[in-house]
């Protein structure tokens, strides 16, 4: 009988030749992805689709979160939590597995090829901390690591598996051509998390208002930030569509845009004192453009209006910029 399995998919070449040489070793291979604000799943549909395989989506921002909250094996060179994401993956993967009936999870990993991720000790580690013994196949690298349960049972044809180890794409850029997978983005550093500017601003908000509400989160994707002295942030539109999304948020903060001249919109959470309102103010008075205006400008604060005299200066608030 066909073992059945559930690829990790991210759109990557390695997690698009996982799925073929699976096939090709007889199995039944399903796709799994994750989306959070912090990456998209657009890469792996449309990997999935050019593959032919069902895709499964798991929304994986609150296990993401929590992880940020507290990494048991701490962060990445920026806010990244890579080593616990990558085993929680695989864990909620392991849960839809036994969900559906069906026999292993497996990943695009190969050995050796990041040093420190994907060693044979950090792959053993993520498989036993993923809870998945025996039932994680690698099959990139599935030779040079013991046989798995369905291999075991003779599901899984061992021999169809690879040896591959090693950072050269040598052999992957070979396996593409004779798959025929020609659609797959350069190998790229890792999500959002890795980003140094970003994980600034996350740790701020972490810090300040915390991670629960979601929106706030979704927020970090766009405008500049600052953090005021008495602790209000402020999230400061960068262009006209930053303006737009925050213009809509008035329910979940105070908005401050001009009203007399072109200029940015800006959302402040939560308003810790009346002189961080009327810093925020002076400061999307040093973002507008105001040369043609003769006076002062005027801005909407909230649901009330107030007229910021000159002059407007950004220097100001370099000291209070996280991002
Ligand atoms: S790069 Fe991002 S998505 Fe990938 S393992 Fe690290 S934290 Fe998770």
């Amino acid at each position: 009988m066909k073992s059945k399995g559930l690829s990790l998919v991210s759109g990557g070449l390695d997690s698009q030749l996982a799925v073929r040489v699976l096939q090709r070793a007889g199995a039944e291979v399903e796709g799994v992805t994750f989306a959070t604000p912090f990456f998209s799943s657009d890469a792996a549909k449309k990997a999935a689709a050019a593959l032919g395989i069902k895709l499964h989506v798991i929304d994986f921002t609150d296990d993401e979160i929590a992880l940020i909250e507290n990494p048991p094996h701490g962060f990445g060179g920026a806010m990244n939590p890579c080593i616990d994401c990558h085993a929680t993956m695989i864990r909620r993967a392991g849960e839809l597995m036994t969900r559906l009936g069906y026999d292993f999870v497996a990943t695009g990993e190969v050995m050796g090829q990041r040093p420190m991720s994907q060693n044979k000790q950090s792959l053993g580690v993520v498989e036993k901390s993923s809870g998945l013994k025996g039932r994680l196949v690698r099959p990139l690298s599935a030779k040079l690591l013991e046989p798995t349960i369905p291999e075991l049972e003779g599901r899984l044809d061992r021999e169809a598996l690879l040896d591959i180890s090693g950072r050269s794409r040598e052999r992957q850029i070979k396996l593409a051509a004779e798959f025929g997978i020609t659609d797959y983005p350069s190998p790229a550093g890792g999500c959002k998390l890795t980003e140094d500017g970003f994980g600034r601003k996350l740790k701020d908000l972490l810090d300040h208002e915390g991670l629960r509400n979601r929106r706030l989160v979704e927020l970090l994707l766009i405008a500049r930030r600052f953090r005021l002295p008495d602790g209000s942030g402020v999230i400061l539109g960068r262009d006209m569509n930053d303006n737009a999304v925050l213009k809509g948020e008035g329910a979940n903060g105070t908005i401050v845009a001009p009203v007399n001249c072109p200029g940015p919109t800006a959302l402040i959470p939560v308003v810790k004192s009346e002189g961080d309102l009327n810093l925020a103010a002076e400061l999307v008075c040093a973002y507008s453009k105001c040369d043609r205006l003769e006076g002062d400008i005027v801005l909407r604060v909230g649901e009330s209006t107030l007229s910021v005299p000159r002059p407007y200066n950004r220097d100001k608030f370099k000291a209070f910029q996280i991002c």
